[in-house]
């Protein structure tokens, strides 16, 4: 057995937010083999299995009871190629952005939008990760996932994934499926998504008329090294609340006492609330306690000024749901994945 198995480590370099509890046993897998090895050794041990990838989805509140198995596999290859679609697949463990840049790289679009959003390749079906307008089922080909109940693979369609905002099967399913390998469908044309209001302003502001999603991949980087904080210097989660999906009448009558509200209109008539705005206008941002605290730049993000523990960053937020809850009458969802 190749697989590399560890007593008591530390989880703080593998989550965002710098949290400092252990795992009972640790590991990484490099491969489908470590993978399998990894599954053998629990069940020989009768200790459960957390996998994680980057760890940037995490809220950790206590010692983690169970061989903790970070993806680690590496490779990149095109599967077809017809000159002007590219079906690419990539291994669960590579780091999600410098993957967004190979695709840049190799003159592919569609992933721009999704620059700098940390964490693995495996991890972004997860929720589904998306930004400043694209998701990654809009791009999605397949992906291959180890079934943990049954030990046998499988290859998801976009439908079988049932991906929704911030959702998928995989985590309506939670621990069932191990994701191994994704895949991808890019272009050689570029069909660029500039709708949200701040990317297209910063390209104007660059002088940039006809940007190329290498260019509109610099924009958003630039935007959100501006906006959001970096998890080396301070510890996060990014968004750690889903943004409300409503109903239209509640947003025309919370907008006789906020008419500044923001809302968007989605396909189905339900409204999607900014939860950063609702968190901001009820006084949150900036707002620290001890070392928790609410990003002074953007109230969607909680933050760890070092010494913060799990359940402390968990406190602070059951307290902010608790008052959006009392005073919009909206029930905010967090979005970290909780052990
Ligand atoms: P982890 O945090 O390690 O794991 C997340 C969940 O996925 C856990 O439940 C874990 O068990 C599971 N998991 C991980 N790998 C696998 C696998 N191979 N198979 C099965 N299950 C697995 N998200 C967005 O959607 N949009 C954004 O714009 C965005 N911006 C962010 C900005 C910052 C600064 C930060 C810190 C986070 C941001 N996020 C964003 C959240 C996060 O980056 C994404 O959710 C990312 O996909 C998590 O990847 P990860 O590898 O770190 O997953
Ligand atoms: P923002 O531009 O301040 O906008 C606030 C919210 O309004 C966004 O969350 C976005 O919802 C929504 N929005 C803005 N323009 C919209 C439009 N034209 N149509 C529909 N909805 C619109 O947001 P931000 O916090 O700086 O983040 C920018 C993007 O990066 C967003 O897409 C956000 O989701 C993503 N992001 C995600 C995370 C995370 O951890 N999940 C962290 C950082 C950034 P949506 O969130 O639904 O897009």
């Amino acid at each position: 057995m190749s697989l590399q198995v560890q007593p008591r480590v530390s989880l703080k370099p593998f989550n965002s937010f710098g949290v400092d509890v252990e795992a009972q046993l640790f590991a990484e897998a490099h491969s489908d083999a470590d993978v399998r090895d990894a599954l053998a050794y629990a069940t020989a041990h009768a200790v459960p299995l957390l996998v994680i990838g980057g760890g940037s989805n995490l809220l950790l509140t206590a010692d983690i009871q169970a061989l903790v198995l970070r993806m680690a596999t590496r490779g990149i290859r095109v599967l077809s190629d017809d000159g002007s679609q590219v079906v690419i697949e990539a291994e669960a463990g590579e780091p999600w952005h410098p993957f967004v840049q190979h695709t840049l790289a190799a003159g592919l679009s569609g992933l721009e939008n999704l620059s700098l959003i940390p964490g693995t390749v495996g991890a972004a079906p997860m929720q589904n990760i998306g930004a400043y307008g694209v998701e990654i089922k809009d791009v999605f080909a397949g992906l291959t996932a180890l079934d943990r109940q049954t030990g046998e693979l499988r290859d998801f369609t976009l439908q079988d994934c049932n991906f929704a905002y911030r959702d998928s099967v995989f985590k309506q399913q939670p621990g069932r499926w191990l994701i191994l390998r994704v895949r991808f469908t890019l272009s050689r044309a570029a069909h660029l998504h500039l709708e949200y209001g701040p990317v297209r302003q910063r390209l104007t502001e660059q002088g940039i008329d006809q940007p190329t999603p290498t260019d509109v991949s610099q924009a958003i980087c630039s935007i959100r090294s501006e906006k959001l904080p970096d998890p080396a210097v301070l510890g996060n989660a990014g968004s750690f609340f889903k943004n409300p999906l409503v109903p239209a009448s509640l947003v025309a009558h919370l907008k006789f006492e906020y008419p500044d509200l923001v809302a968007y209109a989605q396909a189905d008539g339900q409204m999607k609330l900014a939860a950063g705005w609702l968190i901001e206008k009820a006084g949150w941002k900036g707002f620290r306690d001890a070392d928790t605290g609410v990003h002074k730049l953007q109230a969607l993000v909680l933050v760890n000024y070092g010494g913060a523990t799990g359940l402390q960053l968990l406190e602070l937020a059951q307290r902010i749901q608790q008052d959006i809850s009392q005073r919009f009458g909206v029930e905010l969802e967090m979005e970290p994945n909780r052990y």
